[in-house]
């Protein structure tokens, strides 16, 4: 199992957020999280990327026990995120902001001997051509369209070469068409690398598109999980959801 989630709680001052969630990713699957506003899907992720440390219970990658470590130690042993809020330097061109997003990976494996200075140019070009963006390379990051900023930051996570891709609500706040290319991308790219991906999304026509596995979370807890016919014909689901909507 590539991703271990067990028996993990989140208490925010007694506010229970995370409510002994177990949950597993296979390499190679796309997971999905779903639930509604509030459920505790960010934290989730928050607690599986080092960015929080869980109240109780483990988070295991490959085997090994990564609970408390820190953000970087973990996206270091290849687990790429990206934030609900796009996180870049909208000063910076297009191409800068990949660049420093290789150049930080590459000091890490390269030693000084490398001709680092063209390997990162040709590194950074590929990552752009690979979301996309090799037109908008010279554009300055924050006059980009929201769609592209989304895709920027996409080229910037898989900088870090990740084994796994956690996506916290990759479509918030895009058009339908922006939607649509964003999940194809994602996809695509997702399949060529042998990637697995974990995502929280809010669109049911985008989580049955493209999940393989759905787990439910609502009030912190797991409240289903399973294939997306599984949980689309699951009445405590479907209670939830219609819930919501009265
Ligand atoms: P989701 O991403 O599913 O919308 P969140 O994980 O962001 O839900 O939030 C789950 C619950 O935990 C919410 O009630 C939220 O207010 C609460 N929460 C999240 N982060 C904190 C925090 N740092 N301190 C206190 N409460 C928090
Ligand atoms: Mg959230």
């Amino acid at each position: 199992m590539l991703l271990r989630v067990e028996n993990v709680t989140m208490s925010f001052d007694g506010f229970i957020a995370t409510n002994n969630v177990s949950l597993n990713v296979e390499k190679g699957q796309m997971a999905c999280i779903i639930g509604p506003n509030g459920a505790g899907k960010s934290t989730l992720f928050n607690l599986i990327t080092g960015h929080l440390t869980p109240t109780e219970g483990k988070v295991y990658f490959h085997d090994q026990d990564i609970t408390g470590q820190a953000p970087h130690t973990i996206c270091q042993l290849g687990m790429g995120r990206s934030f609900q809020r796009t996180n870049i330097f909208p000063r910076l061109t297009v191409f800068e902001n990949v660049q420093v997003a290789v150049l930080a990976h590459t000091r890490k494996t390269l030693n000084f001997l490398t001709p680092t200075k063209n390997m990162v140019q040709a590194d950074t070009f590929s990552l752009l051509k690979d979301v996309g963006l090799v037109d908008q390379a010279n554009s300055v990051s924050g006059t980009l369209s929201y769609g592209f900023q989304k895709q920027l930051e996409l080229g910037i996570t898989l900088a870090s070469d990740p084994e796994i891709l956690l996506l916290d609500e990759p479509t918030a706040g895009m058009s339908p068409q922006e939607t649509t290319n964003s999940i194809a991308l994602i996809e695509r790219i997702s399949r060529e690398r042998g990637l697995t991906l974990l995502f929280t999304e809010h669109d049911m026509d985008v989580v049955f598109s493209v999940a393989e596995k759905i787990t439910v979370l609502h009030q912190g807890a797991v409240l289903a999980e399973g294939t997306p016919e599984n949980v689309k014909n699951d009445p405590d689901v479907q209670r939830i959801y219609l819930g919501e909507a009265a």
